[in-house]
């Protein structure tokens, strides 16, 4: 087991455990929640890396890495589908699979048989998503560690670890445009609605079979990424400017709602000083505390 130490939102590190030979991670808590786009690159990192270890089976009585208590499977439903992790009896956290993880967060679809065949045309042929071991041509299940087969949709993958579009100029979120059009953007081909793997006519890559391909390429957005981590990239900087402005009289009128409502019926306080005005109208201090940490955010965040 090593831990690892990840870039989570607002500066903080998150430390995740990962077994490279059980194809395993485990999760103190919500810790993959809060991981950034970076985090989850590097995370993605070594989940490929690890593959490259033969599969060890998870001993049956495996233990939480906190307490060595009892885990019990439990059944979860993420926006995405069923999935499942070994959960700590006493909530400490809980193992899951790399395809599991994958799965959870919306990154695999399951396999088709037109995938099944597509794939296994290349020559890389079938591989487990999970342990990156290969797979035979009829295989509904990995024999060494029970995964089934999937693919990971790139585009999708591309847009969760940038959520604010930095890197949207980038080619790789440009397969996202072509499976929604039907249709391969670059050349105008039709592609089977949800299937593709590949456009036959140009070649843009929509969704691979391996977890090592889908982290080469996502990879190249990292440098963008880790910019954009550091200070707004100019064009994500803009469109938060415009939406603040088209937001802005909403939020005066806000304001001042809220400041008539403070007021109540009484008349206008005209010489009181500045800061009784203050304390009696809480509720529009907060406001504009409001807008000047979304402003903050904006510049700075
Ligand atoms: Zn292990
Ligand atoms: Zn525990
Ligand atoms: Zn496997
Ligand atoms: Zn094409």
């Amino acid at each position: 087991m090593r831990r690892l130490i990840l870039d989570g939102h607002y500066g903080q590190r998150v430390e995740i455990d990962l077994c490279a030979p059980c194809h395993l991670v485990w999760f103190d808590a919500i810790e993959s929640v809060r991981l950034t786009g970076t985090g989850m690159l590097s995370l993605l990192g070594e989940m490929a890396q690890a593959q490259r270890e033969p599969h060890q089976l998870l001993k049956p009585d495996a233990r939480c890495v906190r307490c060595a208590g009892r885990l019990k499977t439990v059944h979860n439903r993420s926006r995405w589908g069923a999935t499942l992790q070994l959960e700590c009896l006493r909530a400490h956290g809980a193992y899951q699979t790399f395809a599991q993880f994958l799965s959870e967060k919306g990154f695999v679809r399951p396999l088709s048989s037109a995938d099944r065949a597509g794939l296994l045309r290349r020559e890389q042929g079938l591989h487990c998503l999970n342990c990156g071991a290969a797979m035979g041509a009829q295989d509904q299940r990995c024999s060494y560690c029970h995964s089934s087969p999937g693919m990971i949709d790139v585009a999708r993958l591309a847009r969760a670890l940038d959520p604010d579009g930095a890197t949207e100029a980038h080619a790789v979120h440009s397969t996202a445009a072509r499976h929604a059009a039907l249709q391969c953007l670059a050349c105008g081909a039709p592609l089977p609605p949800g299937q593709a793997v590949q456009c036959d006519h140009c070649g843009a890559t929509l969704a691979v079979g391996q977890l090592s391909q889908a982290h080469a390429a996502v990879s190249v957005l990292e440098a963008a990424l880790r910019a954009h981590a550091q200070s707004p990239a100019p064009h994500v900087r803009a469109r938060r400017l415009a939406q603040l402005e088209g937001d802005l009289p909403r939020r005066r009128d806000w304001a001042r709602q809220m400041e008539a409502e403070s007021r109540g019926a009484a008349s206008e306080p005209d010489d009181r000083a500045f800061w009784d005005d203050l304390r009696e109208r809480p509720r529009s201090v907060a406001a504009a505390a409001g807008l000047l940490l979304f402003i903050w955010w904006l510049f700075w965040g």
